[in-house]
């Protein structure tokens, strides 16, 4: 007989029918009732045992954590905390768990740090079960949006040659002997004999390519990782993460904008109509979380609230020289309780994010038009000749999750701002063919994944959200 997913179970109202259920113990009680997780979704199934019809052998080795089948009836459960029950007439144990050894098997609650040092078994927990089935929805729900859309899902390299971002970020790529590496005469490394015949990096981005399919197939999206070698030990900075770039011809920086908040819209309001059980829990999660903290401290909604916040309301559109003003009025500039200063031209620092969207907006802000110098040199150059048509989406808890712009097109102010920036034209000539030949307006932006995960949670360390998280001086499992 094959298994039944205990989702399928608790979530139908059939009764009395026989099933096998197989999954991983979560307590055992009174010698009778077992729950017994699958995964499948974050309640587990009740089963029923008649200890005294059953081998001490197998009832010993009911443990936390071990790996049970079962067999038997589905049928409306006499007890409180659940609709159904599966009355067993055989049981196996499939895996023994021995309790003494068991990382898991703890009296109280494992913290998320004790966890993140067991991440090989964290998925197995209520709240990372949850975590992982919302991150799977939300990239289910990504694919949807841009597919409904007729956006081509593009591939873009992981190993690439390009250095477009700014080196000093990039993990190299050798097949190289580093004991006994091969030089030129004039003491220089000599690629030539490596494996590419070139230098090469792990992708920071899949931009400069998307932007080559977007001028030929229209809109295209890339989803896959990207890297970044840089060493900030923070809550929101992985070294390897997950990027959504959707690259546009024919569109602005308004309809990239548009196309953004319509986009994280979408993708939120999914996991609300697909995930409910998973993010209540989380909710609560969050609230317990929040009682630790002191009340000054505490964010005014709920997690829930957050997300229909973001579903309900269209996002704040200001541009950057607006967001200055508003910062320099505020109350922690004037009682200069902000650690980094605020002055036109210097890139806003998170606190002066989180300021906007938590404190004056109380919404997901979108910040258009910065400085032309503190921006990416291919973002397009506005009329007053200060500013570029860049956008970044700020959301609440988590300052940054989009950064984007409308391109610059122009093939000569494009190659006047790479000397600029000194960045070299010779070498991304591949780059420039776009602009030589049929050149057009277009936009993109660039979403990272677990930020996205990050707020869809209400998880506050970035290292929860992807399942093996790789950071500095971090790469277990
Ligand atoms: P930040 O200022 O937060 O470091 P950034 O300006 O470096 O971000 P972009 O280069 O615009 O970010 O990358 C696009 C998106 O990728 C960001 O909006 C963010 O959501 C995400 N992102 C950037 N760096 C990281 C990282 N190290 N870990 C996880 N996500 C990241
Ligand atoms: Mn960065």
């Amino acid at each position: 007989m094959q298994r039944t997913k205990i989702k399928e179970i608790l979530y139908s109202d059939k009764l009395d029918y026989e099933c096998v259920v197989k999954g991983w113990v979560r307590s055992f009680r009174n010698n009778q009732f077992i729950a017994v997780n699958d995964g499948s979704c974050l309640d587990s199934l009740q089963i029923v045992v008649d200890s005294n019809n059953t081998d001490k052998d197998i009832l010993d080795h009911i443990t936390a954590g071990a790996s049970v089948s079962a067999r038997g009836i589905i049928k409306a459960s006499l007890g409180k905390g659940q609709k159904v029950e599966l009355i067993a007439d055989s049981l196996e144990v499939l895996g023994r768990c021995d309790p003494d050894h068991y990382p898991l098997q703890l009296k109280n609650r494992p913290s998320l740090e004790y966890l993140r040092e067991h991440a090989h078994l964290r998925m197995r927990t209520h709240v990372f079960g949850a975590i992982f089935r919302v991150r799977h929805s939300l990239a289910f729900a990504v694919h949807e949006f841009f597919h409904k859309k007729g956006f081509v899902y593009l591939n873009t390299p992981i190993i690439t040659a390009s250095d477009a971002e700014g080196a000093g970020e990039m993990f190299q790529v050798t097949t190289l002997d580093l004991n006994n590496v091969p030089r030129k005469e004039d003491g220089s490394v000599d690629y030539s004999e490596d494996f590419f015949g070139r230098s090469t990096n792990l992708t920071v981005s899949g931009q400069l390519e998307g932007e080559l399919g977007a001028l030929a197939l229209g809109e295209i999206y890339t989803f896959g990782p990207t890297f970044r070698a840089e060493n900030s030990n923070t809550t929101r900075h992985l070294a390897e993460f997950w990027m959504i770039e959707p690259e546009m011809a024919f569109y602005d920086l308004a309809e990239n904008a548009q196309l953004a908040q319509e986009f994280i819209q979408y993708v939120i309001q999914y996991v609300l109509d697909h995930n409910r059980a998973d993010l209540e829990f989380l909710d609560q999660r969050l609230a317990e979380e929040e009682k630790q903290k002191p009340q000054n401290e505490r964010s005014e909604f709920s997690l829930l609230e957050k997300l229909r916040m973001v579903t309900a309301n269209s996002f704040e559109k200001i541009t950057y020289t607006e967001a200055i003003d508003i910062l320099l009025k505020s109350k922690p500039y004037q009682k200069k309780q902000f650690k980094y200063d605020v002055s036109w031209g210097t890139d806003l620092q998170s606190e002066h994010e989180r300021y906007l969207v938590e404190k004056h907006f109380k919404k997901p802000v979108i910040v258009t038009d910065y400085p032309k110098e503190i921006k990416s040199f291919y973002m397009r150059l506005n009329d007053d000749e200060k500013t570029v048509a860049a956008m970044d989406i700020l959301a609440p808890g988590i300052g940054e999750i989009v950064g984007g712009s409308q391109r610059e097109e122009r093939l000569d102010v494009l190659e006047s701002r790479m000397q600029e920036m000194n960045v070299p034209v010779e070498e991304m000539s591949w780059f420039l063919d776009t602009r030589r030949f049929g050149t057009v307006p277009h936009a993109g932006f660039g979403l990272g994944f677990e930020r996205l995960v990050l707020f869809a949670t209400g998880m506050t360390n970035i290292r929860d959200v992807i399942p093996f998280p790789r950071t500095p001086k971090s790469a277990n499992f």
